[in-house]
């Protein structure tokens, strides 16, 4: 070829380039344009519904959305009828890799018998129970099998972004970081060194500033979208008491300093008052759970514009269950349970910011809009409770560019429950349509059986 030949060559071939360029932005141009329609709206940070309410979705986008807007003419329009609108749900403190719902010391030999790939798999239940209950994203706080270093909530989180399973969109944690002998050392309680080996970084277990730094890192390398920690004891873990101190203040610096530096928000589990003081003057950005919390602790989170994750189902759950649990843990939930409503009330009258969060695998996935209700039961005006879910939450993960809210240029993430949810909270325990970056995941009744859980019965396991 000569160099004009090649000229021409690269000149027609570019044309062809463009050519294809300009049809794949027609194409996604000519994206159907849906029309959502029902009696009411929640935009995710107002303080009333509208009245009306329209969402204009094409592509995976929001066109416009607000009340008795035209409807665009060829548009798909679906008509929702009594019901309300609203930005997809986030829950900030799932573990969709896990279930802890059924009887603990079952649950327990269950970890360690089955192999990690078939709870994987249990997992993608999971993850489609929580999206078809209206929960489009979630912070999934945490996922690990003993003896075991798979990332399955990093598997779960790209098979979801990649469309070969439905799931809520995923912010993982991988491990949580935590203490030798803390809540999160997935070898308490077994015989010493049942497993071979004491855990370390490799495993979220990590003693002293340099170990937390260096646990921070890998699991960012690993995956981590948000860092998890416990800084105090917890409740269903056997070798803690639940609100004693497990990292140092200057364990806790490094985590924060180590996790922002990496743009990856904080969020740590704690039950008692001591250690959540010294995490909020750490920088932390969500306290999980905050039972013992006092007064002048909120008002330091207050201050500090620390946001509390209440994780009320889960108390709610394990007391309706107590016989589950073994008497250690039992003294343990009935401690937390006496102190957090006290806590969550103080913490709505004291305005502190909070963003929803169940713990969702300490009761069955799926059931996460439970707690609406208790958080209403507990003084939080239903238009507040309905923001935790949305806009509050958004702000929390760091994606309220994104999504959160029912507005132009966000993410469609759109979903209706029956009635007017701020007359009865309980509506949104009754989602019926969720879609999910503009496509329909559901619209009726749930496209799959519930999800089979260790509660009472599970037919994963054979009675023998
Ligand atoms: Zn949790």
């Amino acid at each position: 070829m000569n160099v004009s030949a090649f000229y021409r060559f690269c000149s027609r071939l570019s044309f062809t380039i463009l050519v294809l360029i300009s049809c794949a932005i027609s194409i996604h141009a000519a994206d159907k344009v849906i029309v959502l329609k029902a009696a009411r709206l929640f935009d995710g940070k107002s303080k009333t519904l509208a009245q009306n309410g329209v969402v204009i979705v094409q592509g995976n986008k929001i066109v416009d959305a607000g009340n008795n807007l035209p409807t665009p003419t060829d548009a798909q329009v679906i008509d929702l009828g009594d019901a309300t609108l609203s930005p997809g749900f986030m829950d900030g403190h799932t573990h969709l890799t896990l279930d802890f719902s059924g009887n603990y010391n079952e649950r327990r030999l269950k970890e360690v018998d089955l192999n990690v790939s078939e709870q994987a798999i249990l997992a993608t239940r999971y993850a489609r129970a929580t999206v078809e209950a209206g929960f489009t994203t979630v912070r999934d706080l945490g996922s690990r099998f003993v003896g075991s270093k798979e990332f399955v909530d990093v598997a779960l989180r790209n098979s979801i972004n990649k469309g070969v399973i439905v799931g809520p969109r995923m912010l993982v944690a991988t491990y949580g970081i935590g203490a030798t002998g803390g809540h999160f050392d997935p070898t308490s309680g077994f015989r010493d060194m049942l497993f071979g080996h004491e855990p370390d970084f490799s495993q979220g277990i990590a003693d002293g500033p340099d170990a937390i730094r260096k646990a921070v890192r890998f699991e960012v390398k690993n995956g981590a979208d948000v860092i998890k920690a416990a800084v105090s004891g917890g409740v269903l873990s056997l070798a803690d008491e639940v609100d004693t101190p497990q990292l140092t203040p200057a364990e806790m610096a490094a985590l924060v300093d180590e996790s922002h530096r990496l743009r990856k928000k904080v969020a740590v589990h704690c039950h008692g008052d001591q250690a959540a003081k010294e995490a909020i003057e750490a920088g932390v950005d969500s306290i999980e759970h905050g039972s013992f919390m006092k007064p002048e602790t909120l008002t330091l989170m207050k201050n500090k514009g620390t946001y509390l994750t209440p994780t009320l189902m889960a108390t709610e759950w394990i007391m309706s269950k107590i016989d589950n649990y073994p008497p250690a843990l039992q003294a343990k939930a009935k401690a937390a349970a006496a102190a957090r409503s006290d806590m969550f009330r103080n913490a709505v009258k004291m305005g502190i910011k909070v963003s929803f969060g169940t713990d969702a695998a300490v009761f069955p996935h799926g059931q996460n809009a439970k707690e609406f209700k208790v958080m209403v039961d507990l003084g939080m005006q239903p238009i507040d409770a309905l923001k935790t879910a949305t806009g509050n939450a958004a702000d929390l993960f760091g994606i309220a560019q994104k999504t959160g809210t029912l507005e132009k240029g966000k993410l469609a993430d759109v979903i209706a429950m029956p009635g007017d949810p701020t007359a009865d909270i309980t509506a949104t325990e009754r989602v019926s349509f969720v879609m999910k970056e503009g496509k329909i995941i559901r619209n009726g009744p749930p496209s799959a059986p519930p999800v089979a859980v260790s509660a009472d019965a599970d037919p994963e396991i054979p009675a023998d």
